[in-house]
């Protein structure tokens, strides 16, 4: 294991501690952002990142995410996140992730993991079997392993409570584009075509998108054409960075709200959204669903009754985050970023003040 220089990166922002993993069997690094609230908890992302700086990059970013996830949905924990440098469906071997357990380990607690893009509750059980600090696997039967499902239940709920918000309507007959149909967007297309929405779905991925077409009545079409369809809601459900300055010109939805983490290139284009007239559900707030289920099933408390109202807190903290945006005309992602930063820089009163009033 070896600690990375990362002061003067451009997505350092005081991370506590980044180590990086390079032997035979396993290239990896493991970031922790912060552990005021808590234990620093998120997923294992594996990828074919093109460089070392390119995985560097995500994995600052995706850190920093979950302490803002997770201070803002009123959890009691930090933000850490580890990727894997390599292809998921080709590179995955047994000796990587038993090695991926070891280096998890090596942190003695301080960061927990559990799946992610390009990760399964079958990867991560093996990972398990060199350390303690995972997540979404414990006696899956009980706690129902993989949070992909409750991250969607959750994106629901906020597109719920965007459409309220900006049309005062609900969700049927809402035309709904789902960029990425894996874990969390099939789930999420299931649920949004129960509710009466008209979806339509892109994937680069044949199979996923069979799934979806087997299984429910949605349209497909290209990716390219995804995010200006003509539509009510866009609904990034893939990798980061589908946001940018030069494709938030072609998006036609009236809201964007997705699961993906990430979803703006810079933070800039969250006034591009708002000076568009596009309402922006920020990305850590309405897709916390799954680090929520994550952390009844550590705590051993999970209950659907349990899980399933804090995670309808997401509408609350939302309509929140709008209303204080429309007052100071300023971008949504702002808000939330003050609002998150005030709960972990101040993890104390006012931090449970704030949680309340978040969740009550
Ligand atoms: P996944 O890998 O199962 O699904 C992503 C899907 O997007 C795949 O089917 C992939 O083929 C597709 N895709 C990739 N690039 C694409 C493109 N350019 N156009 C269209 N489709 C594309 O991952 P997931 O677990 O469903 O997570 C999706 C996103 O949500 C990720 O950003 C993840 O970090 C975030 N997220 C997931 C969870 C969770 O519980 N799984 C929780 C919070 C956030």
């Amino acid at each position: 294991m070896k600690q990375i220089e990362i002061q003067g990166h451009p997505d350092f922002d005081n991370h506590e501690s980044v180590v990086f993993e390079s032997s035979d069997d396993l290239s990896a690094i493991i970031a922790v952002h912060n552990t005021g609230l808590g234990p620093a908890v998120g997923g294992c992302r594996m990828f074919p990142y093109a460089s070392l700086d390119d995985a560097l990059t995500d994995v600052l970013r995706l850190s920093r995410g979950m302490t803002y996830k997770s201070a803002l949905a009123g959890l009691p924990l930090g933000g850490g996140k580890s990727v894997i440098i390599g292809d998921p469906q080709k590179d995955k071997t047994r000796a990587m992730l038993l090695a991926m357990g070891e280096f998890i380990d090596s942190l003695q607690g301080q960061y927990v993991t559990a799946e992610d893009s390009g990760t399964s509750v079958e990867d991560i059980a093996i990972i398990g079997e060199r350390t303690r600090y995972v997540s979404g696997v414990l006696d899956s039967e009980k706690y129902g392993g993989d949070p992909s499902p409750m991250t969607a239940y959750g994106v629901l709920v906020g597109i719920r409570q965007a459409a309220r918000y900006r049309w005062q309507t609900d969700l049927s007959g809402i035309r709904v584009a789902i960029q990425g149909v894996g874990n969390v967007g099939y789930h999420l297309a299931r649920m949004l075509v129960e509710e009466g929405a008209c979806v339509t779905v892109a994937d680069i991925r044949e199979d996923n998108l069979k799934r979806v077409q087997s299984e429910l009545n949605v349209e497909v079409v290209s990716i390219d054409q995804i995010l200006s369809a003509e539509v009510d809601v866009l609904s990034p459900c893939a990798l980061g960075g589908a946001v940018s300055e030069t494709t938030v010109r072609q998006v036609k939805a009236g809201i964007v709200a997705g699961a993906a983490n990430n979803q703006l290139a810079k933070a800039s284009v969250g006034r591009a959204l708002r000076d568009r007239g596009i309402l922006y559900a920020p990305d850590y707030v309405i897709n916390a669903g799954g680090i929520i289920d994550v952390y009844y099933q550590r705590c051993g408390e999970r209950s659907g009754d349990v899980v399933n109202r804090h995670i309808a807190g997401i509408g609350t903290t939302l309509e929140t985050v709008f209303r204080l945006a429309d007052e100071q005309r300023r971008p949504t992602c702002q808000i939330a970023d003050e609002m998150a930063e005030k709960i972990f820089r101040n993890a104390g009163k006012e931090a449970a003040q704030l949680t309340q009033y978040a969740y009550n």
